[in-house]
């Protein structure tokens, strides 16, 4: 018997596990050349007003089209973390979104969010890039944001929060992206310097359930520590409304927009014009 599950059990585990890792290593292997092939570029998304409904930012997300196949960067930037090429994409994101909203020539108010990776905002090197990029691309740093969004664990807040005053002394303002789902979130909110909190999904998925008392507790710690508030994946106009009765301060989510790719942004024409009203 003990024999069988000898068998049995590796049998099981290595099917699973190996088709896995091999899936893996061939998106990390396209990976490596998805920049060289330009097969990676942004779309936006508007983060929009509870208030009036004027876009207040265009969140930049990452597309990869690996040879017709689109890969989520949902599967591709926790690889691309673990195999530290998240440094030279990421990158590639922060010059190619400060490079595109300097030209937003039907909005220069507005400002683009960019999503970093803990593993990039503890690199050496992050300020520097940060300083020539916005050198280079003539973007005013005010109209910078960065998101960032932790799906590796990583054990240096010390490092994290001296580089977080770096870029807010720059003028640069800072998110806590997918709030209340992350490692840490609380006690990276008691630590580190951030100007917003994104509240998940998750939360507003769940708005009519227990998601209505995590949304309003984030709010409650939010305005204690001067943080304004952004929803994500607002879906419907009954969210929409709720969360901007419950002071919400900007709202994004398909209800709204999804996200575009750069030059569709131009003709882009906010469809919602009896919101919040
Ligand atoms: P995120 O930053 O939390 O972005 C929100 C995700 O929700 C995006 O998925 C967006 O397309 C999706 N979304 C927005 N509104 C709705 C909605 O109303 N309904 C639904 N169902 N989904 C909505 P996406 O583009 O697949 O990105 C997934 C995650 O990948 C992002 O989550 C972010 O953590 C990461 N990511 C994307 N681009 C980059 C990047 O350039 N750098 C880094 N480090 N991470 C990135
Ligand atoms: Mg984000
Ligand atoms: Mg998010
Ligand atoms: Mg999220």
């Amino acid at each position: 018997e003990q024999k069988q599950l000898g068998i049995r059990k590796p049998r099981v585990f290595s099917t699973e596990l190996k088709g896995k890792i091999e899936a893996s290593q061939m998106i990390l292997e396209g990976l490596q050349h998805a920049l060289e092939k330009k097969q990676l570029y942004l779309c936006y998304q508007p983060i929009q007003s509870a208030k009036d409904n004027t876009t207040w930012s265009f969140e930049a997300l990452l597309r990869w089209n690996f040879d017709g196949k689109f890969i989520g960067p949902d599967i591709f930037i926790p690889l691309a973390e673990k195999s530290g090429l998240i440094k030279e994409i990421g990158a590639w994101v922060l010059n190619r979104a400060c490079m595109d909203a300097k030209h937003w020539q039907f909005n220069q108010r507005a400002a683009v969010s960019v999503n970093v990776s803990v593993i990039q905002l503890m690199d050496d090197g992050f300020i520097r890039l940060l300083d020539n990029i916005l050198r280079s691309s003539g973007l005013p740093p005010e109209r910078l944001h960065l998101e960032i969004t932790e799906s590796t664990f990583v054990d240096n807040e010390k490092k994290i929060r001296t580089q977080l005053q770096q870029i807010q002394s720059r003028n640069i303002h800072v998110s806590i992206d997918d709030f209340g789902t992350g490692y840490s979130s609380l006690s990276q909110l008691q630590t580190l310097p951030v100007n917003y909190v994104k509240i998940d999904k998750a939360f507003v998925d769940n708005i009519e359930g227990k998601g209505d008392a995590i949304i309003r507790a984030t709010l409650f710690i939010a305005r204690e520590l001067n943080c304004k508030t952004v929803a994500e994946g607002v879906e419907t106009r009954a969210q929409a409304l709720a969360l901007s009765a419950m002071g919400v301060d900007y709202l994004q989510g398909y209800y709204f927009a999804k996200p575009m790719k750069n030059e569709d942004l131009i003709v882009w024409q906010n469809p919602i014009s009896n919101f919040p009203v």
